[in-house]
């Protein structure tokens, strides 16, 4: 098995009040109301509407892996 170093750039709305986790795994779509699942994509399946991630937990935004 190989080990790799890998710097993470993380990004999360100041709105987001909680602590470092969020519970994300659960969420509601602000369109349409139906609860999502972050294992479903980032968008709803009901009305398209994308997700905002940032707003309910940390986002990578970029990540450099180093060997
Ligand atoms: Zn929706």
């Amino acid at each position: 098995m190989r080990r790799y170093k890998i710097n993470l750039t993380l990004i999360k709305s100041a709105a987001c009040k909680t602590q470092a986790v969020c519970g994300a795994s659960v969420l509601k779509c602000r369109g349409c109301g139906a609860s999502l699942s972050l294992m479903e994509g980032k968008r709803c399946a009901y009305c398209g509407r994308e997700l905002d991630l940032k707003m309910y937990d940390w986002v990578i935004t970029n990540y450099v892996s180093s060997k």
